[in-house]
């Protein structure tokens, strides 16, 4: 929880008025103690004094508890805390006065005074009681008659304990808001990433919280190209903008080629170094991952290890590469044929309106071939469901083969296909499906042939137009008696 001052929680007023009463309610034992062991006459006046300032930080704390949630002119949980101690400190430094003892009982609540202020306030209100402290200790110390050298030797003694449990207080409260604020970005890292659906998202909104956790001035993601074998920045904070924008992005190359990721890569292991943190986030299609960060001299305390910080923004972004692998498998998984690994017929539609699509703005023509295996139940019948499959695989393996890279070939139904020319025309689609067809005759001593049906996207007809007259032309190959390519052409029919 962090301390807003100018906004603070209820949470936060209601901390402060119970930190104030448990305040008071030290003071108040030590003041009753005061007034029944005294010795001397009993000073009144500086009784009812001691008196009315606890009533004034008790009617302080009672306005707050009544003036509840957003209304509260508080400023902070420190700030009440402030008022009461000084009140009650005030309260203590009257009675001892007001009992005339040399016990110097308010001494310890001076401490837990510097205790908690040295713990919630901040730089003012820590030399604001500090003065008021060592003040009340002279004054009281006066007061009790240590006059002379044993007052000067009293007020030093006490001063230094206050000077050295304030500056103690103060580093043990900072560690604890640095672990605060690291288990603060260490949330929000999770909680952004867990949003993410994919791997650019997951970096556009975690990199930039990287530094929360882990101290640094550059975060990048480097990406070992497992075919080039060269490491490259794929994701870089701060984003490279403006005039800087080259000299970031050497950076972000000198950092994605650095020494410490070179052995991250290799050992598959976190590497901390002095200046680089390496962390392995995972995999993709392209090779593996590390988060490259370049360590501020500053780093301040975290509240954890270097190591440990860097286990868990690893394991945060690691989440998130193998869920973005694991959607895309799934997305791959969706749009191919388990049996022969080709497009299936939903990715042959995409695909095909995507050409069509793009063919309308270019002009260039669009080739569809329908192909269908011929007497393939026969051949089931003869030499069974499995050889049949192998069959299908031989036939897809074949046309993959024979195709050129732009084109596509997808399994339409049980031994049908349906093939894609982009770019291509009639005259230059027929000669590529014959082959096929030739081919095909060949593979097994003529037992397995094929018809197929070829026509050309008119320019403006829909997808199931243009496949519907390719199976029209398919229907004819099999009347005319299989093994052949029949063509129809969208403008003077077949
Ligand atoms: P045609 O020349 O008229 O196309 O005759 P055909 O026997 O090939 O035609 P039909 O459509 O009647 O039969 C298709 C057969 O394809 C039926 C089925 O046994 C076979 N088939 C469909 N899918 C698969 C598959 O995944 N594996 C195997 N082994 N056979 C399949
Ligand atoms: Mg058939
Ligand atoms: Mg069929």
């Amino acid at each position: 929880m962090k301390y807003e001052l100018s906004k603070p929680t209820r949470q936060q007023v209601r901390n402060a008025v119970l930190s104030g009463f448990i305040a008071d309610s030290a003071a108040v034992p030590v003041l009753v103690t005061l007034v029944f062991v005294h010795r001397e006459p009993f000073a009144w006046d500086y009784l009812v004094a001691g008196v009315a300032s606890l009533a004034v930080s008790l009617v302080y704390l009672a306005t707050l508890a009544v003036r509840r949630g957003g209304e509260l002119d508080v400023r902070s949980q420190a700030n009440v805390a402030f008022v009461v101690i000084c009140c009650a400190l005030l309260a203590l430094s009257f009675a001892e006065l007001a009992s005339g003892t040399r016990y110097g009982l308010y001494r310890p609540i001076v401490l837990v005074v510097v205790v908690m202020v040295g713990a919630i306030g901040d730089q003012r209100m820590r030399l604001a009681i500090g003065v008021l402290a060592t003040g009340s200790v002279v004054w009281t110390s006066w007061a009790e008659g240590l006059r002379g050298g044993p007052l000067v030797v009293t007020d030093v003694v006490y001063a230094t304990t206050i000077a050295i449990v304030g500056v103690l207080v103060a580093r043990t409260v900072r560690s604890f808001s640095g672990m605060a604020t690291t288990r603060d970005g260490m949330a929000a890292l999770s909680e952004a990433l867990g949003a993410a659906r994919t791997l650019e998202e997951g970096f556009s909104v975690g990199l930039p919280l990287v530094p929360g956790v882990l101290p640094c001035s550059q975060v990048v993601v480097a990406l070992r190209d497992a075919e080039s074998e060269q490491t490259e920045p794929v994701a870089t904070w701060p984003p490279p903008a403006g005039p800087s924008r080259r000299r970031n992005d050497a950076g972000g190359t000198r950092l994605a080629r650095s020494d410490a990721v070179e052995r991250a890569f290799a050992a598959d292991a976190i590497v901390v170094d002095p200046e680089v943190y390496a962390i392995p986030i995972g995999y993709t299609e392209r090779g593996p991952l590390v988060l490259a960060l370049e360590r501020t001299a500053t780093s301040e305390a975290t509240g954890l290890l270097p190591e440990e910080a860097a286990e868990f923004v690893g394991a945060a972004f690691l989440r998130v590469s193998s869920r973005a692998a694991f959607v895309a498998n799934l997305r791959l998984e969706s749009m191919t044929d388990p049996l022969t690994g080709l497009a299936n017929r939903r990715s042959l539609v995409e695909r095909l309106s995507g050409d069509i699509a793009r063919a309308s703005r270019s002009g260039l023509p669009v080739s569809v071939a329908m192909v269908d295996l011929d007497r393939f139940k026969r051949y089931n019948d003869r030499h069974g469901h499995l050889a049949g499959d192998t069959v299908l695989r031989a036939v897809a393996a074949l046309m993959v083969s024979k195709l050129r890279r732009q084109d596509l070939v997808a399994r339409y139904g049980g031994e049908e296909f349906c093939l894609v020319f982009p770019d291509t025309d009639l005259r230059n689609a027929v000669p590529l499906v014959d082959a096929i067809r030739v081919s095909t005759g060949e593979l097994a001593d003529g037992v397995v042939t094929l018809s197929a049906g070829i026509t050309q996207w008119d320019g403006s007809e829909s997808v199931t137009s243009v496949v519907d007259r390719a199976d029209q032309a398919l229907y004819q190959a099999k009347r005319r008696g299989r093994d052949q390519v029949v063509v129809i052409d969208a403008h003077l029919g077949a």
